[in-house]
């Protein structure tokens, strides 16, 4: 990049420009995202507005950024890379998110899928999420301050679950929760690092697919303002 132009992002000038942003996904095209209706929706989300400002200038990184409560929003292959293993079996109707944070991985969904059901412990967190979406008139998803733990079993059975914080075993709650084929998508581990897992409800049980090695703030218990 040359210099000048330099100069002009650090000041914060065209620190989120359609050029930022198309570098990212070809970024994100080259480490292995391939669906393109989801590079497509990364490409159009705006997530400068999903961290804090003192942020916004590395909304278009490739990285997991800070957005409060000891939280982060996800890093952008992560979230294309979850949406996608969602995705590969066809489109879903019902999708449950657990630990909606920032709102950004429920806004790519929510432009993916009919409807998004997405649960978040820490209220502050759920308020801004609602927030963000409604500004952005992205309206088919409904949301619910409670302990992921335990899924959404009122309004079960989900197509898909996507699960964004590390759980040290996968929820029972949630396995009961898919309907038939459905997918569940989680981090599993009780480490700083852990396994991303592809559930998949069979006639007969589960197929587990043990796949990259990640890293998730952990999936904690109970609700909290
Ligand atoms: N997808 C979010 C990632 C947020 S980090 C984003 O891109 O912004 C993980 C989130 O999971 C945090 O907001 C955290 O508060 C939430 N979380 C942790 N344990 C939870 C639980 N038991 N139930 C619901 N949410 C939980």
């Amino acid at each position: 990049m040359a210099r000048g132009q330099d100069d002009l992002q650090h000041r914060g000038i065209g620190m989120t420009s359609q050029r930022t942003r198309e570098r990212l996904i070809q970024r994100l095209y080259e480490e292995g995202l391939s669906n393109a209706a989801v590079l497509e929706v990364i490409r159009r989300t705006p997530r400068h507005l999903f961290v804090d400002e003192a942020f916004a200038h590395r909304a278009y990184e490739d990285t997991a950024l800070p957005i409060g409560h000891n939280q982060t929003i996800s890093q952008p292959y992560m979230v294309g890379r979850m949406t996608e293993l969602l995705l590969a079996a066809g489109p879903l109707d019902k999708v449950l998110e657990i630990g909606t944070g920032s709102g950004y991985q429920t806004a790519v969904l929510s432009q993916l899928v009919e409807r998004v059901f997405s649960v978040e412990r820490i209220q502050a967190l759920q308020e801004r999420a609602k927030e963000r979406l409604l500004a952005l008139n992205l309206r088919n998803v409904v949301f619910r301050w409670g302990d992921g733990w335990e899924g959404w079993p009122a309004l079960a059975t989900y197509n898909g679950i996507i699960v964004t914080a590390a759980a040290a075993e996968v929820p029972q709650a949630l396995l009961d929760q898919l309907a038939p084929g459905g997918r569940l998508v989680i981090p599993v581990g009780a480490g700083d690092v852990q396994q991303l897992m592809l559930i998949v409800r069979e006639e007969n049980g589960f197929s587990r697919h043990v796949l990259d090695a990640v890293r998730f703030v952990p999936l904690l218990n109970g609700p909290t303002a």
